[in-house]
Formats: structure tokens, sequence, C-alpha cells
């Protein structure tokens, strides 16, 4: 076969032309679980299935990407914190499994006879500033985290003068800092650690976009006498990469793990399309904003010690390398929300919008110099923020994982895990997220979590 391609290969226009490497990613023909999106929570949901299998090598899983360059995926755009400052019990829960399985990365994804892995860890606590207004709910949400075992200290404005002594307490009542289990990371590295694990567990990588599914649909009358279409995916259609040729995978169980773009997947399988004011007719809420990260340089700024800054405008800083450069950002208000059509960065954004927050909370910042930026998008939830994890009522055999609003990255360890008990065990079994479940949009109940950047 090596043969055969290299032939193939010289016979044919193109050096980098890979007959097998084509191959590979061709999607197969059967699953049991398909998943659409192979970004840091499709390749989580697939470690786990293939780790908690009940017999070793039973359970195929296929992994279907339409980029394998990344180039829009949030994942890598992401700038990859992880914190335990949440004011929900279950963010602070998934942020602690994920604390925990980060710094033991290697026991769960080495691969032998590969580089162990480094996600290049940078401990550094979250510093949340309150203002007067904001003083007594950072209050309560410090002592639910510590009731979950997070260790985060309150300080007064004089203790942040001490510890931060380049910080403008000018507008700050209290502030809560983390002393343990928060920082950033490499999120590339996250993501290919998953990948290459799960792979060498016999996950397979197809290359192509799911476009359509075959449904089979049946219609039942509800308790209240209302008829419902309940269908079951039974083929995902993966249309290959610059072709009109489609590939069929027949699978038993189709995970959504698809981001910002998860809702156009949900709307493959009817979700949102019936009546507005029918169970068929509640789309899945979820969009894509987009998000500017500017990287700056700042000699005198705060050095080493700065930790991940979120200021009481929302503005928020951390340090990036150790050679006196930045970077940070703001969430735009909902006036404010940019054009979603390509990932452009809007520079006057931040002269206007975020220069002078960070200026007025650092003086040195006043003379910073932009040294390049990026946009990523949010995979953002429009009812509440806060993700969509489990099934729908209606299509018995999808499930979400999506919806992060900004916190997905460091939520993947624990939502894979989650996902994973649900298919395979039929409920959550080490960390209860029944809260995030498709049914809040029915029941118009929102999982509000009040610390969102
Ligand atoms: C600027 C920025 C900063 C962030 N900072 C943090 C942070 O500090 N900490 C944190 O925890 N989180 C952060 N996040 C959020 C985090 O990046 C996301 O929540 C997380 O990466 C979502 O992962 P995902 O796998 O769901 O999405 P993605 O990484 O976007 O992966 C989804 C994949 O699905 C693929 N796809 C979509 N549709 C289809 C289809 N039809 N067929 C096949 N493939 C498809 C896409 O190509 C994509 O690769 C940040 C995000 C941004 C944009």
């Amino acid at each position: 076969m090596v043969k055969f391609s290299k032939k193939l290969k010289e016979a044919l226009p193109g050096n980098d032309w890979n007959f097998m490497g084509m191959a590979r990613e061709l999607p197969p023909e059967h699953a049991d679980v398909v998943i659409i999106g192979g970004g840091i929570m499709g390749w989580s949901i697939a470690y786990w299935l293939k780790k908690k299998e009940p017999r070793s090598n039973t359970l195929r899983v296929a992994v279907v990407e339409r980029d394998l360059q990344y180039s829009k995926a949030s994942t890598v755009l992401s700038v990859g914190g992880i914190r335990q400052q949440y004011s929900m019990q279950e963010n602070i829960q998934m942020s602690r499994f994920s604390a925990d399985f980060l710094r033991s990365i290697n026991d769960y994804l080495f691969v032998v006879n590969q580089p162990p892995i480094d996600i290049q860890y940078q401990p550094s606590g979250y510093l949340f500033l309150a203002s007067e207004e904001g003083a007594a709910v950072l209050e309560e949400n410090v002592q639910l985290q510590r009731t979950e075992g997070a260790k985060v200290c309150l300080l007064s404005p004089a203790q942040m003068k001490t510890k931060f002594p380049w910080l403008n307490t000018d507008g700050v009542a209290l502030a809560s800092y983390g002393l343990e289990n928060e920082g950033w990371f490499d999120p590339w590295t996250l993501l290919n650690a998953f990948r290459r694990k799960a792979m060498s567990m016999g996950v397979s990588q197809s290359c192509g976009e799911v476009t359509s599914f075959n449904l089979f649909t049946k219609t039942i009358v509800s308790d209240e006498g209302e008829l419902l279409n309940c269908s079951r995916i039974r083929c995902v259609n993966v249309q290959l990469p610059d072709s009109i040729e489609y590939c069929p995978i027949t699978c038993a169980i189709v995970v959504n793990a698809a981001g910002a773009w998860s809702s156009r997947v949900a709307e493959m399988a009817d979700i949102g399309t019936g009546p507005p004011d029918s169970l068929s007719g509640i789309k899945l809420p979820v969009e894509p904003r987009k998000r500017y990260v500017y990287v700056w340089h700042s000699p005198d700024g705060p050095g080493l010690e700065c930790p991940m800054l979120i200021d009481t405008t929302g503005a928020y800083f951390r340090r990036e390398g150790v050679a006196g450069n930045y970077l940070g950002g703001l969430s735009p208000t909902e006036e404010e929300e940019p054009d979603i059509q390509d990932l452009e960065v809007d520079h006057e954004f931040f002269q206007e919008k975020v220069w002078p927050k960070l200026a007025h909370r650092v003086p040195h910042f006043e003379s910073l110099k932009v040294k390049s930026s990026w946009a990523g998008y949010y995979d953002y939830n429009t009812f509440d923020q806060s993700p969509v994890i489990g099934m729908h009522p209606l299509v018995d055999n999808l499930y979400f994982a999506t919806g992060f609003s900004g916190h997905g990255l460091q939520q993947a360890p624990a939502v894979g895990e989650a996902v994973a008990e649900l298919i395979l065990n039929g409920r959550f079994k080490s960390i209860d997220l029944e809260k995030f479940s498709f049914s809040r949009f029915i029941k118009g109940t929102k999982a509000l979590e009040k610390n969102i950047i």
C-alpha cells in the first residue's frame, strides 16, 4: 500500500497529497457513537467513552471534524484560563475536577513511546475585584467556593495595595483571590493530548462537515394530548472536504459538540424548526459571539506577580510570558456585539473601551503598546450563558455538550467524563450536571452563573 501510495503521489501533481492520510480520515460506515466537532469537548468525550467502555475495544467511537487546522475553533483561540471562582456549585466542582486532572495529566493521557505531556501550566490566582455594590455577592460566592473546598481569600483594598502595589484600588471595596488550582495553560497541547490518547485507544478521526441526518420519526401523543414528533438519528451524513461527496455513518448515538455552530447541528435534527410555541419550536440557544484578545507590552507593568485580574468593569488581563507582556480584553455589551462574519479584530474597541479601564486600574498601562491581537468565538448561550449538557427530550439518541460561553476549555475534562457516564450508564455519576439539561429551556428556569468573563 505504501508503494502504491508513493506511485500515485508521483503520478499526480502536488507534493503534499497523501493517499493513506486521506483514507485514514474518511468516516467509517458504522459507529456506536458519532461525535460532531473535534474541539476540546469532542475529544474529551471520545477519550472518556473509551476509558469507561465496559469491555475494552468494543465501543466504536468516531469524531468528525470539518477543519483539522482548527482555524476558527474556540479551543485554540481561547486564553487557556482555569479558575475555581464561580457562583454555581456545579461549575466549581467541574473546575476542581479539571485542576486535579491537569495536575496528573500524564496519568490520564500519556501514550506509550510518545513524549510526556507538558501543558505549560502557569499557576496564578484569579483576582476578582468588586465595587461597593458587588461586594456582598462576591463574599457570598467565596463562601460557596470554600464550602466546595476551594482555597480563596478575601482582600480589603489595603491588603490589595500591600500585595499588588501597582494596583489602583479606587472604586474597589473587596477582592477575592484564588490561592490554588487557578492559572492558565496551553489549549493546543491539551487538545492534542486528548486527541492523541483517544486515537491510541481506537477512536477514529474523520475530516468532513456533518451537513444532515437521516431521522426516523414517530408521532406520539403527550400526557397533555399534544401531538409530538419523536425522532432518532439513524445516520450522520458527512460531506468530505473539497468534494460534493457524502459519507453516511450509521450510528446508535450522536453527540453535538460543535461549539459555536452547535445550533446548526441541532437544526439538522429538526430541533427548533417546529411552530414557535411548541416543544419542537424551542431552539438550542447557542450562537457564535466574537471576542477580542489583545496582547500588549508594558515594561513597568505588574511583573511576575501579576494575577489574572477581573476588574469591576468586566475588563480582564494577565501576564503573558515573562518579558513584560500582558494579554486581556473585555466582553462587549449586547448593543456593542460585533459582526460575526469574520474574525477581524476591532482595534478601536481596545482604544475606546478596554484601554481606559486598564489604565485606570494599572496606571503603568497608560503607556502600554499593543503588540498583537486575535479574535475567537464564544459558544455563547443566549438563554443563561451556561452550558447545555445531556439529551434532547424529542431526539432520543442525541446528546449535547455545548454553550460554555467562555469557560469550556477548563471544564472539558469534567464534561467529557459526565457525558460518557450519561451515555454508558444513563445517568451522571461523578458530578450531577442535570441543571444544565435542555429541559430548562422548556421550563424557563435559568442556570445563572454570576461570574461570567
Ligand atoms: C477569546 C476566547 C477566550 C477564551 N478563554 C477561555 C478561558 O480562559 N478558559 C476557558 O475555560 N475557556 C475559554 N474560552 C472558551 C473555550 O475556548 C470554549 O468554551 C471551548 O473551547 C469550547 O470547546 P468546543 O470543543 O465545544 O468548541 P470548539 O473548539 O469550537 O470545537 C468545535 C468544533 O466543531 C467543529 N464543527 C462545527 N460544526 C461542525 C460540523 N457540522 N461538522 C463537523 N465539525 C463541525 C468546528 O470546526 C470546531 O473545530 C475562550 C474562548 C474564546 C473565544
